[in-house]
């Protein structure tokens, strides 16, 4: 039990559920230490969405909103963290979630698909047997992936991705957006669009974006968008996170033990 009062209770509540989890095999042990590294990131950020973040969520919002067949890759890691706003806005939007793992076995592509299901999920993708087919160019299981979603995009949304499959995304001549807090991976340094924040963030504020803008909005957007900027601030953010004047912090901390 973990109390409220906690001063980093939403962290340690959000690390439990992973565990959860893995238990109830929707999350691969090795998510639970891709989480960890995430967490480093966001800590840096004083986990909070910045200007960087929300300029490429209403970038990612218009690209999903011009494409002609988009679709959200979905782990087991995504749907614990946002799997309720995932499906919300999948199921407002039409846009469908795809299940697709690196850590493949049937009882998870399972288990997540029931998950999803559950929360009322309309347009899930990536656990009928039948539509499975294969990318061309890709080694790891994440290359199995569902004939009437990611095999056809244009558009695919991969948060927290392997570089390996967002450079195979690429090559595959589909646009990319991703939600990576490590400004410097291989995928956020290779997909067009990088949000720079915790996917916990981010589903809420892409359902606005998208439902505001109307067409014009979204090519216009698009036009000026430039996400090398966008690494950038993320990484100048992260950069300025060490420059803090640590008399200040000791005391903060001294107060929060009542030491002073
Ligand atoms: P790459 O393969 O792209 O070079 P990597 O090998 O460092 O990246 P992976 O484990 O392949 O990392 O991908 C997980 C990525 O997801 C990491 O960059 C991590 O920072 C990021 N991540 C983890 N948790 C979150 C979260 N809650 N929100 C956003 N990003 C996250
Ligand atoms: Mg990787």
């Amino acid at each position: 039990m973990i109390p409220d009062s906690h001063p980093r209770s939403r962290s340690l509540k959000t690390r439990h559920a992973l565990i959860d989890g893995v238990k109830n095999d929707i999350v691969a042990e090795s998510g639970l230490i891709a989480h960890g590294r995430g967490e480093a990131f966001d800590y840096l950020l004083g986990e909070k969405t910045h200007v960087f973040a929300l300029n490429a969520i209403k970038a990612a919002a218009a690209l999903l909103k011009t494409a002609n067949h988009p679709v959200i890759s979905v782990n087991g890691n995504t749907t614990i963290l946002c799997g309720k706003e995932m499906v919300e806005f999948s199921n407002v939007s039409g846009i469908p979630l795809e299940i697709n793992l690196f850590y493949r076995r049937p009882e998870r592509y399972r288990a997540i698909y029931s998950y999803l299901s559950n929360l009322g999920g309309k347009h899930i993708l990536g656990a009928d047997e039948t539509k499975f087919t294969e990318l061309p160019n890709l080694e790891s299981f994440r290359r199995v992936v569902d004939a009437r979603g990611i095999l056809i995009a244009d558009v695919v949304m991969v948060p927290l991705e392997d570089g390996d499959r967002t450079e195979a995304l690429v090559k595959l001549g589909k646009k990319v957006i991703t939600v990576d807090l490590n400004p410097l991976s291989r995928t956020a340094l290779a997909s067009d669009i990088t949000i720079v924040d915790n996917i916990q963030r981010v589903f809420p504020l892409l359902q606005k974006f998208f439902f505001e803008m109307d067409n014009e909005t979204a090519h216009e957007i698009l036009e000026n968008y430039d996400n090398s900027f966008i690494i950038k601030e993320a990484l100048e953010t992260i950069s300025s996170a060490w420059k803090v004047d640590l008399n200040e912090k000791f005391e903060e901390i001294r107060k929060q033990k009542g030491m002073t």
